[in-house]
């Protein structure tokens, strides 16, 4: 590789990522590393090249920084993957290698909608009303909270299966976005929901089920997004290129 092609590290486990990847990968002047955690099986296909697995902490990613001679960071990771995004941070802070975050907007509360306001998963599980019938689509790691309320009927959708055994008043679907609100509406019919417990999320893969409530005037158990250290930002990978030719000019 010529020395003057910027080496980006990116973060993944997201669409962004995987379309900045994309960008980054078609043009001369970067060259993307895309790491994943390794928590999907299947992860898709992704531009430029790939590293899986845990670093081992905030060290581990500064020696990684230091190893590949990684010119900046671009924190593309879910908006609650809290942990990796301190480690980045922090990473960043000991090495000196900016860090970037490309992160979609979250989801805005309409005049219409009726959402429960929470604070994480613990909170989401308290506020659902005995003898719900729930949908949740908090993803498979942290399902099992749910599945410990036995006086409520949970509907799990998740892309891969838990590692808890669904209990008798649970039943697990595996569904990888996206969802029409049409399908999204005829599940929420067909199952008999009476509320949806989603994480703030934001994006368009998974917002048919929000307009679906909308529609339908079910309630919904929103869960905000846990606090990240304060970076420069994108919320597109457009905005993201710009502050990019800012930074490496
Ligand atoms: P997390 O709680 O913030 O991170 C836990 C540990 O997993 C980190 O300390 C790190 O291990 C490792 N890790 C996480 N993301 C990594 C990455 N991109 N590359 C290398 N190691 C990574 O993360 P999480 O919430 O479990 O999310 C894991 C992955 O799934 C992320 O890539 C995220 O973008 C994606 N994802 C998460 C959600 C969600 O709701 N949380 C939803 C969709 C996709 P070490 O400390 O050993 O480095």
């Amino acid at each position: 590789m010529p020395n003057d092609v910027s080496r980006i590290l990116i973060l993944g486990g997201t669409v962004e990522a995987r379309l900045l990847a994309e960008r980054l990968e078609g043009d001369k002047r970067f060259s993307p590393l895309t790491s994943l955690a390794g928590v999907t099986t299947t992860p898709s296909q992704i531009a430029g090249e790939i590293r899986t697995g845990g670093f081992g902490g905030a060290e581990g990613i500064s020696v990684f920084l230091r190893q590949e001679r990684i010119a900046l960071i671009v924190d593309a990771t879910h908006p609650f993957a809290a942990q990796i995004s301190a480690n980045a941070a922090k990473a960043s802070t000991q090495t000196g290698v900016p860090c970037l975050r490309l992160e979609r907007p979250a989801w805005q509360e309409e005049p219409e909608d009726r959402w429960t306001h929470v604070t994480d998963i613990e909170g989401a599980a308290r506020a659902i009303p005995e003898g719900a019938r729930v949908l949740v689509t908090v993803g498979r790691q942290e399902v099992a909270r749910f599945f410990a309320r036995r006086d409520i009927h949970v509907v799990a959708r998740m892309i891969e299966p838990p590692d808890t055994n669904a209990p008798d008043n649970a039943e697990v679907l595996l569904a990888r976005p996206p969802f029409s609100q049409q399908q999204e509406r005829t599940l929420l019919e067909d199952k008999r929901i009476t509320v949806l417990v989603t994480k703030n999320s934001g994006g368009d893969a998974t917002y048919a089920k929000i307009l679906a409530t909308r529609e339908t005037g079910l309630p919904v158990i929103m869960i905000a997004r846990p606090d990240k250290p304060p970076l420069p930002s994108a919320s597109t990978v457009n905005e993201m290129m710009t502050l990019l030719d800012e930074r490496l000019a």
